[in-house]
């Protein structure tokens, strides 16, 4: 079995590091989630995502209280709600958010999205820099950000985020917001990097073939081409055996023409997309 130091930790622009494999918490359900963090946190998981909007915060913190793991060896993401955006809201709402998880600091703070219609993005990412010259975030980023959401932030305070978690998967690879990220310095969380079960992972033959070749499931394929791309992956699973499966990608790697191969499968017209658009949420 593999253990947390097999997991590879990436340096983010605000000078901490963060581990390349976490556990996402989407629709896991609050009376399920103080149970199912802990059997992640004891199969070697180290960083959690969570976010208010999920209404789960309370079981994540119940789970890392419990599981006896020092704080600072948790990295522990949650993320502001669209309508928290305004005004001095972002502090209110993050003081909730650490109430719920019991803890005086998250590892990363994220504006969940840019909700442009509301016009509030930019007043957040502002409150977020302030907020981040405390003790109560150590880093601070973005989710579901396009590039002319970042050049808004970036031009109007020349702070960049640390990461942008946004939907990526092979199916969906967004090129354009991941090129300028690379080229800020900014890394790519990708969330639903399964592609949420919402496409046929087993029927696609690049994943099908790799998966034959190294004797891997189609999903220990795909988090190990993310791994491979440099992404942070948090993959949501409520099964144990899943949440095992999932931590084994580090004892393999696809070859180039295997890693081409997964690439190629989204034609970049964004039919793969299964989450919102990230103009269109609010
Ligand atoms: P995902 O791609 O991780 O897919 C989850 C689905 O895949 C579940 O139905 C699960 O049963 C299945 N699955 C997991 N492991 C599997 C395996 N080994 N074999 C077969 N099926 C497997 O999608 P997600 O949960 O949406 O994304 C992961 C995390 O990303 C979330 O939990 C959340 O933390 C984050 N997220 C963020 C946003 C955002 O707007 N910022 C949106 C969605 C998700």
């Amino acid at each position: 079995m593999a253990d947390q130091h097999d997991v590879p930790r990436i340096a983010l622009n605000s000078g901490y590091d963060i581990p390349q494999l976490g556990y996402g918490v989407f629709k896991v359900p609050p009376a399920e989630t103080e149970k199912v963090v802990l059997e992640a946190l004891e199969l070697g998981y180290r960083h959690i995502d969570t976010a208010a909007i999920y209404g789960n915060e309370e079981g994540v913190g119940a789970a890392i209280a419990k599981s006896g793991i020092p704080r600072d060896e948790i990295f522990l993401t949650t993320k502001l709600w669209n309508d928290r955006q305004g005004g001095d809201e972002p502090r209110a709402a993050l003081e909730e958010s650490l109430t719920k998880l019991g803890v005086d600091y998250v590892d990363l703070y994220l504006i969940h999205w840019p909700a442009p219609a509301n016009g509030t993005f930019v007043n957040a990412w502002k409150q977020l820099a302030a907020l981040n010259e405390g003790e109560a975030i150590r880093s601070i980023g973005v989710s579901n950000f396009l590039v002319e959401h970042l050049e808004a932030i970036h031009g109007e305070t020349g702070v960049l985020p640390a990461v942008n978690q946004i939907e990526l998967h092979p199916a969906y690879q967004q090129r354009d917001v991941v090129a300028w990220c690379a080229d800020h310095g900014v890394h790519i969380e990708a969330w639903g990097p399964l592609g949420q079960g919402k496409y046929d992972l087993f029927g696609v033959p690049a994943v099908h073939d790799a998966a034959s070749a190294h004797d891997r499931t189609p999903a220990q394929v795909v988090l190990r081409w993310h791994i491979q791309k440099g992404n942070i992956v948090f993959p949501k699973s409520v099964k144990a055996d899943r949440l095992r499966e999932n931590f084994r990608i580090f004892d393999f790697a696809l070859s180039d023409a295997e890693m081409s191969a997964i690439d190629a499968i989204d034609p970049g017209d964004g039919s793969g997309r299964v989450g919102a658009h990230p103009t269109e949420l609010h």
